[in-house]
């Protein structure tokens, strides 16, 4: 069986009993970085072996863990934080699971995107996950653009060092428009910030972003 596991994306208590449960039944633990992984696994007692798989060696990776799966072997596959799959490695194991008539079960938990949309105040009947926009200017507002119109809720995920860069290109190119910025969701310094985009242009040149962020942006 492939287990799929979602973990906290800060506060190591937003596990569910049955990712501990599983966590501690598996034969592997499959992780993007074993010793981030470690962590919650130290927090919650659990000893089990680890593996990496993460983005550049997930390919070469999927196989060999394909071969213990056929083996009979049970696997928990685990990212940094929060859902695998979701802008980060998964969904190719995944893939290659049911390719191969692998038994898969999910293991769901949290997500930064959902647990900022919750929190955004913003409509949550439709909505889109754009994931990261991209680094560069150019690509970015032509996403942007290409997003005018979109009648739903956008989420993205942005860095703290590109989150200023972000701010002024939805200012220009959706004509200042109010943003909802969800900080360190879970964690110490934990904020939502509704604004318009100037404002918070302003704020985080005063106040240097410091964290993980999720920009949401209502479309109309
Ligand atoms: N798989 C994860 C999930 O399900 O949310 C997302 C992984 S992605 C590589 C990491 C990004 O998620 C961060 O750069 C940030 O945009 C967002 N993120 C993760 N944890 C967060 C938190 N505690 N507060 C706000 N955003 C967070």
């Amino acid at each position: 069986m492939l287990y799929i596991v979602s973990t906290p994306i800060g506060n190591l208590k937003d596990i569910t009993l049955r990712a501990i449960e599983t966590l501690k039944s598996v034969d592997l633990i499959a992780a993007e970085d074993t010793r981030h992984t470690k962590i919650l696994l130290d927090a919650y007692q659990i000893q089990k072996p680890l593996t990496s798989f993460f983005e550049h060696n997930q390919i070469k990776k999927a196989d060999h863990l394909l071969g213990l799966l056929k083996m009979g072997k049970n696997i928990a596959l685990v990212s940094d934080a929060g859902t695998p799959g979701i802008s980060d490695p998964g969904f190719l194991m995944v893939r290659l699971a049911q390719e191969n008539n692998i038994p898969i079960t999910v293991i769901p938990g949290v997500s930064a995107c959902i647990s900022a949309l919750t929190a955004s105040g913003l409509p949550a009947h439709r909505f889109v996950f754009e994931g990261f926009l991209p680094p560069k200017s150019g690509a970015r507002r032509n996403k942007l653009i290409a997003l005018k119109g979109q009648e739903a809720t956008i989420i993205f995920y942005e860095s703290p060092h590109r989150l200023l860069k972000t701010l002024k290109d939805m200012q220009d190119v959706w004509d200042d428009p109010t943003i909802v910025v969800a900080r360190e969701l879970t964690k110490k310094f934990e904020e939502v910030r509704k604004d318009k985009a100037s404002r918070l242009i302003e704020h985080f040149t005063l106040h240097a972003p410091k964290g993980e962020f999720v920009l949401l942006y209502q479309g109309s």
